[in-house]
């Protein structure tokens, strides 16, 4: 397994996507450098440069949304023109930064992380772009929150586009709820479906530790989403993997 996404050491070792932010499965590093360099840096908003340059100094930066995988995001929510959305694991807020500049003015996005110490050090970057406004923090565990909002009726079928970049052993929880917060035609979008390319591993693969322990949770929704009647899906290998669900009953 050559490639390493949100952990450090494989990236070390094996001397690939040296910079922050740069995740990809390409097999090639000169072809990745290539697609950011000529289509993703030069159109990348000041203000997500430059949290993505803060981001690069923080020890956890490994988390971060990749700036081409932000890029896609922001297209992506243009095309569908959601004005709705919910975001769930937020870190420095560099996916939230890219989905609060594609929202229109009134646009909402019900953000939540266990962690506002991270949210906060993205937040003056958001605040100066303008766009904090459409930005609903809420800090603690998502479960919660989720199965609050299922107990209110008028929540249902409510939100245009959800992004799941959090804790992966929960993301068939989240899937559960979710898809009935989701409005018929929406989408969800489930980040690090290929985790580092740990899906098509041998079993006696030398993976980090933390890749190890998520992977059967990774698997198994993977497995979930492609039998699940109620959406249509396609599997991107952008970043780490994203898992593109439109809900259709
Ligand atoms: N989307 C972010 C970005 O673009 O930088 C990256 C998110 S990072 C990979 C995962 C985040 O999920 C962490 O900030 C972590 O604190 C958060 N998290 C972990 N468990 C959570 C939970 N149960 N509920 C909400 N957030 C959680
Ligand atoms: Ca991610």
């Amino acid at each position: 397994m050559a490639t390493k996404q949100e952990g450090g050491e494989q990236q070390k070792q094996d001397g690939r996507h040296q910079e922050v932010g740069h995740k990809s499965l390409l097999q090639s590093d000169a072809l990745y450098q290539y697609i950011l360099e000529t289509s993703v840096y030069p159109r990348e908003p000041p203000c997500m440069k430059e949290l993505r340059d803060i981001t690069a100094k923080h020890p956890w930066n490994i988390m971060t949304t990749s700036a081409d995988e932000g890029q896609f995001l922001n297209m992506l929510l243009k095309l569908i023109n959601a004005k709705n959305t919910m975001e769930i694991g937020v870190y420095t807020g560099y996916s939230l930064l890219a989905t609060a500049l594609a929202l229109p003015e009134d646009g909402k996005i019900l953000a939540m992380d266990i962690n506002r110490e991270n949210y906060e050090l993205g937040l003056p970057v958001i605040q100066k772009a303008g766009v904090a406004h459409k930005i609903d923090f809420r800090e603690g565990p998502a479960l919660p929150v989720l199965d609050q909002m299922l107990e209110d009726k008028t929540t249902h079928g409510s939100f245009d586009f959800i992004f799941v970049d959090a804790d992966k052993d929960n993301y068939l929880n989240y899937h559960k709820r979710l898809i009935d917060l989701v409005k018929v035609g929406g989408l969800i979008g489930y980040d690090n479906t290929l985790w580092s390319g740990s899906v098509v591993a041998p079993p006696d693969a030398p993976l980090r530790k933390y890749v190890r322990y998520y992977l059967d949770f990774v698997l198994e929704l993977n497995k979930a989403l492609a039998a699940d009647p109620r959406i249509e899906i396609c599997q991107l290998p952008i970043g780490d993997g994203v898992t593109l669900c439109r809900r259709i009953s």
